[in-house]
This record gives C-alpha cells, sequence and structure tokens, in this order.
C-alpha cells in the first residue's frame, strides 16, 4: 500500500466518528437522495447518487467498523480499497457536489450525506486525490491569506474606490468597534459595490464598523478541499484579529460556505468558543430593518425572484430575511418553483466552481436554474453569495439568458431613504 493511499485510510478512519457510523447503518437504499441531487437530476447518470458518492468510505466502515466486515477481513475476504479506486471517486466528492445538502433534507432516515461527503474529502485530500483547480486555491490560501490571490494592496485600492463612490470612509483596522466586516474574494474582486452599499446602510443606521487589513478574506477553501488544519488557520486568522480589535460581531459576507465556515464549523475547528458572534450579513440587515434603522423609500415594479443559497438557507436557516429585505423594495416578488429549504443549487458551491475540469457538467446542471428563473417570467434574479452570483452569471451568458443578477445587500442601498444621511 502506498504512503498516500495509508494517509488517505488514516483519514478516513479519523472521521468515522459516531454519526458517519449510524448514517451508513440506518441507509434504507430508497434511493430518495437521487431525485435530491442536482447533478442526478440532470445527467440522469447513477453514480450521482449521493449515498453512492461515499461508497469507499462505505467500505471501510464495513470492513474495520461492522463485525461482520470484520470477520471477513480476518478470512482474507470482503472489499478493499485501492488508490486507483479513490482516483475514480475524485470527481464524485468534489466536481459533482457542491455540499448543497439538498440529499440531507431529502433522506427519510435523516442521513446528513453532505456531512459525510465534507469529511470524506479529508481522507480524499490527504491521499491526494484532490482536484488540481482546488489544490492551487488552498495554496493561495496559505502563501497570501486568500483563495484568488488577493493580496492586501489590491483590497485597500477596492476599498479606496467604494470611498470615492460613496463619498464615505470605510474605517481600517480600527478597535472597540462593534462590527467586523469581512468579503469574499469573489466580492472583493468582482462586486466591490458590496463593500460601498454597507458603508451606506451602516451611515444610515448609525453603526460603528471596521474592516481589517489582514483579516478581510472570509472564505476558507481548507473546507473545500477538505484540510481541516488548513480550515483551522483560515478561521484563526479573522479569530485572533476580531478578539484583539474587541469587536461584538463578525459579519460573515453575502458568501455562502464562508458563513458556514466561520459560523458552524469554526468553533469546532479551533475548539473553544470565540469571544464575538457571527452574523450574516443578512440577518444583520433584518435586524436593522426590525428596529426600524433601515429606512428605504420606494419600490421597483420589476419582476424579481430570489435564488437561496445552499449555505445560507438550507444549511444555515435564514429563509425570512431575504424575503423580508426584498419585500421592502420590491413589489413583483416572485418564488421560484421549490423555494427556501428545498432550492436547488447554483452548481458551483463547495469549490466546485474552482475546478476547471468540473466547468461542463456545471453547465449541464444549471439547466435547472434556468428551468427555475423561466418558471418565475422575472427578468431580475437577486441573491446572497457572491460566487451563486458568479455562478449564475457565467449560466446565464452560456444559455444566453438576459436575466439581471444583483446581490441584495446592493439592491437594498438602492432604495436607501435619501433624507437620511447616507
Ligand atoms: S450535497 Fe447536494 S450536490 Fe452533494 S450529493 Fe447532496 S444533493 Fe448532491
Ligand atoms: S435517501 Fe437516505 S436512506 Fe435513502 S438511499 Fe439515500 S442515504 Fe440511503
Amino acid at each position: 500500500m502506498s504512503a498516500s493511499l495509508e494517509r488517505g485510510l488514516n483519514a478516513f478512519r479519523e472521521a468515522m466518528d459516531a454519526p458517519i457510523a449510524s448514517f451508513f447503518n440506518s441507509c434504507v437504499h430508497c434511493g430518495m437522495c437521487a431525485d435530491a441531487c442536482l447533478f442526478h437530476t440532470e445527467t440522469g447518470d447513477p453514480k450521482y447518487t449521493p449515498i453512492h458518492k461515499l461508497e469507499p468510505l462505505r467500505k471501510l466502515w464495513k470492513r474495520e467498523y461492522t463485525l461482520l466486515g470484520r470477520l471477513a477481513a480476518l478470512l482474507g475476504l470482503g472489499e478493499t480499497i485501492s488508490d486507483a479506486e479513490l482516483e475514480e471517486w475524485s470527481p464524485l466528492v468534489y466536481d459533482s457536489c457542491t455540499l448543497c445538502g439538498r440529499c440531507s433534507v431529502a433522506c427519510p432516515v435523516g442521513n446528513d450525506i453532505t456531512y459525510m461527503i465534507r469529511k470524506m474529502r479529508e481522507g480524499m485530500a490527504a491521499s491526494g486525490h484532490a482536484p488540481a483547480g482546488l489544490i492551487d486555491a488552498t495554496r493561495k490560501s496559505i502563501e497570501l491569506g486568500s483563495p484568488m490571490g488577493i493580496k492586501p494592496k489590491t483590497f485597500l485600492a477596492q476599498v479606496h474606490a467604494q470611498e470615492e463612490e460613496t463619498g464615505i470612509e470605510i474605517p481600517l483596522d480600527r478597535p472597540g468597534v462593534d462590527y467586523l466586516v469581512t468579503m469574499s474574494s469573489m466580492e472583493i474582486l468582482g462586486y466591490p459595490e458590496y463593500l460601498g452599499s454597507l458603508a451606506r446602510i451602516f451611515k444610515q443606521a448609525g453603526i460603528s464598523w471596521t474592516v481589517s487589513t489582514e483579516a478581510y478574506e472570509a472564505t476558507n477553501s481548507g473546507i473545500q478541499i477538505g484540510v481541516s488544519d488548513i480550515a483551522r488557520e483560515i478561521v484563526m486568522r479573522i479569530v485572533s484579529v476580531a478578539e484583539e480589535l474587541g469587536v461584538k460581531y463578525v459579519i460573515s459576507p453575502e458568501c455562502g460556505h464562508a458563513f458556514t465556515a466561520l459560523r458552524w464549523e469554526g468553533p469546532n475547528l479551533i475548539g473553544r468558543p470565540y469571544k464575538f458572534e457571527v452574523l450574516h450579513v443578512l440577518e444583520l440587515l433584518d435586524q436593522l430593518r426590525k428596529e426600524g434603522r433601515l429606512k428605504t423609500e420606494g419600490k421597483t415594479d420589476a419582476a424579481l425572484t430570489f435564488h437561496d443559497p445552499c449555505q445560507i438557507v438550507r444549511r444555515g436557516g435564514i429563509v425570512a430575511a431575504p424575503r423580508s429585505l426584498i419585500d421592502m423594495v420590491a413589489s413583483d416578488f416572485r418564488e421560484m418553483e421549490d423555494p427556501g429549504v428545498y432550492n436547488w443549487c447554483c452548481g458551483g458551491g463547495g469549490g466546485v466552481s474552482a475546478i476547471p475540469r468540473a466547468e461542463e457538467l456545471r453547465y449541464t446542471v444549471f439547466k435547472i436554474k434556468k428551468r427555475q428563473i423561466e418558471g418565475t417570467g422575472a427578468g431580475t434574479l437577486v441573491t446572497a453569495c457572491a460566487n451563486c452570483r458568479n455562478v449564475i452569471e457565467e449560466g446565464l451568458e452560456h444559455y444566453k439568458m438576459d436575466t439581471r443578477v444583483i446581490g441584495i445587500t446592493e439592491l437594498v442601498a438602492e432604495y436607501l431613504k435619501k433624507d437620511e444621511p447616507a
């Protein structure tokens, strides 16, 4: 057995906790997870059945964690796992899983297949079977602090551009404020107007806040590739700065996986609770709305629909907030078919959009989003995740669809009350 395979199998063993063992034990092979996964529904290929994506991990569970499996192994029987098999499974575990969580919601016995795939990636990465695109993003995260290689100089240039655009000072590294705002790589490079929109909203609401020139990046490619040590280091960069500045809240950006990493996985990764609270920006905006501190005027009568980012809505539980915020500024909001926790993924989450070899498959599975958007008749799609936004914009371009896409923070800021200081 090669050293890399041994490392991978050991990572599988480490990942094999009580929930995973019980999930394998309770699977009744009903196939309902297949109908919940866009990679299966849009290709019709049975290899994309979610529980099948875990086959090497299941084999190890059966061989080493069940009585019959252990007896078979003692007799030199039973299934083994080879390096070639892990290589074959790499596209199933990475390219065709966005960790969207829809299969976990559909499973009638409550198996959290998404959690298992996330854990299986630990063994895949340890055995050298992570895809090149994700390895590169992770390397840049370690060396440069950002999976897209954004250095502080680039971040600062975007900050200053937004200051010029809005005429509002964006506080840098300011201690003692209430909120530390983080961004995703995709926002910094592709949608920096998010920061300007927040500056306008915060000025109106009288929020004390800052961005950090060290911990501006919230994207966590350690989780996407499946290396907990790296994921921990990335979380710690934000934790250290937030605790040093003494902020009360860290604001997770319009990015689904950054929210999962920081809010749900972070404390477990670093082994202690934070000294601050993590809020998704939608939670904060909705809180300001409820307190009457987010004041808008006028509404667009253009037909709008909303794409629910999986990690924020299905996995994060933030279902009502985006709808309440859209209702403030739009008179013709149209839900897609299967909205909220049952919405379909954009097809590029969980690191899939960083994997070049997955591009064709990503466009194939985008057909479900295309049908959902077309079904609403809306000309504008609102979302709350910059990665979803980018993936959707690419899908719309691929299918030559003329739909405008906008982030929710930016949409709300467009309708801020004019007589308020902004
Ligand atoms: S998490 Fe989403 S993409 Fe991954 S297997 Fe489940 S349904 Fe499919
Ligand atoms: S839905 Fe659940 S029980 Fe059914 S095959 Fe999938 S994992 Fe097994």
